[in-house]
């Protein structure tokens, strides 16, 4: 199966779908925010760094994501297609990306472009919750998507935690990042011909359809 990529701004849903995908694909699922969220527990100059670079909503270095994407795309489980989330977030990252790829002799596939409103996304923000174990994502803002008992996951029985940067001022830091770095990435693809955008203001389940039709085609 082709390569997925997720392009969308912040909490639009990406790694919801990812989850979805994986379900149905049983492909590994390569989210940037989770690897470094994991270094960022470390207690070691790097961890620390992280931290403070997640916390602020502010993007980490280019060359620590492309050392921890490079080698994760070099494990045998991506021979057969994986799901990349987060990354590539800056045209320089896109570019260097393509090289990673080409030198991997891996396709890019197709790029999924989650288009959604900021103020939906503002919404959304405040209600997130995240499994610490199985890492599924619930907002309890959203009776369509709200864990049956708060704080407690409804697959695992683990506990839900809120990112530490889901909150107004580090997600307006992070939207704007998006804007000004990660738009740009959306040409690049277009020119390329293997852009395919979805409506991300629809239900999880109609954004699932919509994607699982770009994957099946
Ligand atoms: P996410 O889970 O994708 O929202 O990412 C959470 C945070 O991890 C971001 O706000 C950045 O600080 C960092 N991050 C994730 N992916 C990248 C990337 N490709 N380049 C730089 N920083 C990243």
């Amino acid at each position: 199966m082709k390569n997925i990529m997720f392009i969308a701004p912040p909490a639009a849903g990406k790694g919801t779908q990812a989850e979805l995908v994986v379900d149905k694909y049983h492909i590994p699922h390569i989210s940037t925010g989770d690897i470094l969220r994991d270094i960022s527990k470390e207690d070691s100059e790097i961890g620390h760094y992280v931290f403070e670079t997640l916390s602020s909503g502010k993007l980490v270095k280019d060359e620590i994501t492309y050392q921890l994407i490079e080698e994760r795309l070099k494990n045998s489980d991506c021979r057969n297609g994986f799901i990349i989330d987060g990354f590539p977030r800056t045209l320089n990252q896109a570019i260097e990306y393509d090289k990673i790829l080409a030198n991997l002799g891996y396709s890019i596939g197709n790029v999924i472009y989650i288009n959604i409103n900021e103020k939906t996304l503002e919404k959304r923000i405040t209600g997130r919750r995240i499994c610490e174990d199985c890492k599924t994502i619930y907002n309890i803002n959203d009776p369509n998507n709200a864990p049956q008992i708060e704080s407690i996951c409804d697959n695992c029985g683990g506990k839900l935690y809120q990112r530490n940067d889901d909150n107004l001022a580090s997600f307006q830091t992070r939207y704007k990042m998006y804007q000004e770095k990660t738009e740009p990435i959306l040409n690049h693809y277009r020119e390329m011909n293997v852009l395919h955008e979805v409506n991300g203001e629809d239900t999880v389940e109609n954004v699932f359809n919509e994607i699982d039709k770009i994957i099946s085609e």
